[in-house]
């Protein structure tokens, strides 16, 4: 008979990782599912608003997120979960390996992937220039030429921290407008070694082994150019794969999962949080929030599970 945990955490990011500290505090059998630590938030090569920390790096900060959530009890399962179902009473995770995994409630929290250019070379020369992680990468392109895509957060980031390595950085964005925040734009705009390649999209990646070039439009003159580059750093947000539960909650027209403002999602016993969860705010310290949240509710569902009146968790009105 296999185990049953008290709560399975599909998806190690700070979503996960915090539900993890959460119910391990409220003593609930937990296992976290994940292909990784830290989801996306391990690769942000420095992190300036989580508060608490100055600066942080994306993978310490959630590396010590695990440690904390395991020197409370949380147990950990390095796989990638395939599908999630129902069996009876209970909850089943099964893996791309065939292991299968069960428990009384599940949070899924298993972030988002990195979304793809769909422009020529980029499958063909990915991990041989072509990259989707700055805070992995970077350090491969000491003194030399790359650009990055994309006009958020992230963009911004990998640019600036890219300047302090490479000898020149392109940012290629397709408005001329940044989405990104004010703070990291009036940083990049002061690198002598960062150039704005505004109103332009790539077309095509071009290299022998190794990207050699780039060929970009400027939409507004519709003029193709072509830069030389060692390095593509692609950052142009995320999608989520949702397949493991498209059959077993209800997703939104972006194929997030709908939670409500307690992370109950429309199947009772199953919680989502984070980045894969229905909401407009992607951010490191709202995942880590959600995670908490999810983690209580789930507490308490377990608790009127059992027939005991789910107890006032900290703070209530009554
Ligand atoms: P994002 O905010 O969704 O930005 C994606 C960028 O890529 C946008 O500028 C978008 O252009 C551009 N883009 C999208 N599809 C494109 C395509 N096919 N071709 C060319 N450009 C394309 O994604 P993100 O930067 O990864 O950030 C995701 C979330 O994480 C955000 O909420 C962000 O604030 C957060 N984040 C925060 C930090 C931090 O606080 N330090 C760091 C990283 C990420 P348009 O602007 O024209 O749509």
């Amino acid at each position: 008979m296999p185990e049953i945990y008290d709560l399975i955490i599909v998806g190690g990011g700070p979503a996960g990782l915090t539900a993890g500290i959460y119910a391990s505090r409220r003593k609930l059998k937990n296992l976290v599912i994940t292909k990784d630590i830290g989801g996306q938030a391990a690769t942000v090569p420095k992190i300036e608003n989580y508060p608490g920390f100055m600066e942080i790096d994306g993978f310490n900060l959630t590396e010590t997120m695990k440690k904390q959530a395991e020197a409370f009890g949380t147990e950990f399962i390095f796989q990638e979960v395939k599908k999630i179902s129902q069996e009876k009473h209970l909850f089943k995770a099964e893996t791309i390996t065939g292991e299968q995994y069960l428990a009384q409630s599940l949070i899924l929290s298993f972030g988002v992937t990195p979304r793809n250019l769909d422009v020529p070379g980029e499958v063909e020369f990915t991990n041989k220039g072509v990259t989707y992680c700055a805070n992995c990468d970077a350090p491969l392109y000491k003194d030399k030429i790359v650009a990055v895509v994309g006009g958020g957060n992230s963009a911004l980031d990998a640019a600036e921290y890219l300047s302090k390595i490479a000898q020149k950085v392109y940012l290629i964005h397709r408005r001329s407008e940044f989405r990104g925040d004010e703070v990291l734009v009036d940083k990049i705009k002061n690198k002598a070694n960062i150039e704005l390649v505004l109103n332009s999209t790539v077309q095509e990646i071009k290299g022998d082994k190794f990207v050699q070039s780039i060929n970009i439009e400027n939409l507004k003159t519709k003029e193709i150019s072509n830069l030389e580059v060692d390095g593509v750093f692609i950052e142009i947000g995320h999608v989520v794969s949702a397949d493991p539960v498209r059959q077993t909650v209800d997703l939104d027209k972006q194929n997030q999962i709908v939670i409500d403002d307690y992370c109950h999602t429309s199947q009772p016993g199953i919680f989502a949080a984070g980045d894969v969860a229905s909401g407009e705010y992607k951010q490191i310290i709202i995942a880590a929030g959600e995670g908490a949240k999810a983690a209580l509710s789930a507490y308490k569902y377990l608790q009127h599970k059992k027939g005991e009146k789910g107890e006032v968790l900290d703070w209530s009105l009554n």
